[in-house]
Parts: C-alpha cells; sequence; structure tokens
C-alpha cells in the first residue's frame, strides 16, 4: 500500500494549517508551519491565487486524510460505511475516525502521534478489554478499557507521551487513570469533541460528484 514517505511538515504546510503530525516538535518553535506559514515549493509564496470549487473540496478531504494518515482507499472506505450509516454523513465520518484505536491512544497521551500510535498498535503495545489489539483501525465503543500491556509499561517513549499529554489534554469522552496507563471509553465521540477545523460537507460534496 503506497504511504507518504515524504516530510510530514510539509503537510501541515501544504493544509495550511498545523495539524500536529509530529509530537512534542509540533508545540515547540522548531514547527515548521510556525516559521515558514505558506504553502511549500518553487511558487509557495505566489500571492492571489485562485483555487477552484472542486480544488477547495479536495483538500479539505486531503487534509482530514493525511491529518488521520489514511491511504487514499483506506479513506474511501471510511467515507463509503459512513455514508452507509444512518445520519448525516460527514459527521459519521469523523466520529468513525475519532474511534480508531491508532487515534484513541495518542488521545489518550499513549503515544506522540497517530502514526506512532498505528505503529504501537501493530506491534503489540496495547490491549482492549483485557484482549490482545493489533489492528490500527480497530474501532473503540463506549465501555472499552485500552490498556498499555505490562510488558510495555516501562517503554520510554510511552511513559514520555504520557507525561507531555497536558499540553494536549484528553477529550472529554475519554477518561485516563494516569498510574496504571488506563482508559476507558465513557461515550461515542459527537462532532463537537473534534475540534480541529473541519468542514466535512466538503468531503462529502466531492464524493457525491
Ligand atoms: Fe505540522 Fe507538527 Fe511539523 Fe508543525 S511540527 S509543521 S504542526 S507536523
Amino acid at each position: 500500500m503506497a504511504r507518504y514517505t515524504g516530510s510530514v511538515c510539509r503537510i501541515c504546510r501544504r493544509e495550511n494549517l498545523k495539524l500536529f503530525l509530529k509530537g512534542d516538535r509540533c508545540f515547540s518553535d522548531k514547527c515548521a508551519f510556525d516559521r515558514r506559514g505558506y504553502p511549500p515549493g518553487q511558487h509557495g509564496q505566489r500571492r492571489g491565487r485562485k483555487i477552484s470549487d472542486y480544488g477547495v473540496q479536495l483538500r479539505e478531504k486531503q487534509k482530514v486524510k493525511r491529518m488521520y494518515g489514511l491511504s487514499e482507499k483506506q479513506f474511501h472506505l471510511f467515507f463509503e460505511r459512513a455514508d452507509r450509516k444512518r445520519g448525516v454523513t460527514g459527521t459519521n465520518l469523523l466520529v468513525s475516525l475519532e474511534s480508531r484505536l491508532d487515534n484513541v491512544v495518542y488521545r489518550l497521551g499513549f503515544v506522540n502521534s497517530r502514526a506512532q500510535g498505528r505503529h504501537y498498535v501493530k506491534h503489540n503495545h496495547f490491549t482492549v478489554n483485557g484482549k490482545k489489539a493489533n489492528i490500527p483501525s480497530y474501532s473503540v465503543k463506549p465501555g472499552d478499557v485500552v490498556e498499555v500491556r505490562e510488558k510495555s509499561m516501562k517503554n520510554q517513549m510511552i511513559n514520555d507521551a504520557a507525561d507531555a499529554v497536558v499540553r494536549r489534554g484528553i477529550p472529554q469522552w475519554l477518561d485516563l487513570d494516569k498510574e496504571t496507563l488506563k482508559g476507558e471509553i465513557k461515550a461515542a465521540p459527537i462532532r463537537e469533541d473534534i475540534t480541529m477545523p473541519i468542514q466535512e460537507q466538503l468531503i462529502v460534496e466531492l464524493y457525491s460528484k
């Protein structure tokens, strides 16, 4: 599966938004977006470029897809599932992305970024309801308990991330016991829990063409 392997800071600059893809660095003065907040490339600093409606929709989709670190195929699959569910498709899409296990371990502060979350989930560092969970796309449900496995409790990266989570804060749909590194899903996330500026309707319009 093709995965983006270039500079992730370039993505923030391309999408004109801090996407917080690099953990602690995003909160430091080394953040590339803070230092060069214009699109990358030779023509990045050109002013007054017109962007079509299609372009606006495409950028919104790319932004969300890259924020959650998915390939086009995976993202489209999430969209199709969201479209089949009852309710508002755009909201369904964001809620299902937010419920992914790799995102949940990031939100709980067990890792510094979703990319690291995906990597650590695949390497069996977490359990869900006491059972091994190594599928990053696993969708958590209210009542689920996500824990750092005992053998991973001494992992320095996990402990450093748990200390650094204070900067981001933990969303109200999750509950964390910092001593035992145990997180509980109190409720399903709702649209208001996702605070990044996202216009999901643009994604729905793009895929409805
Ligand atoms: Fe984006 Fe983080 Fe890089 Fe800043 S440091 S540009 S927020 S990935």
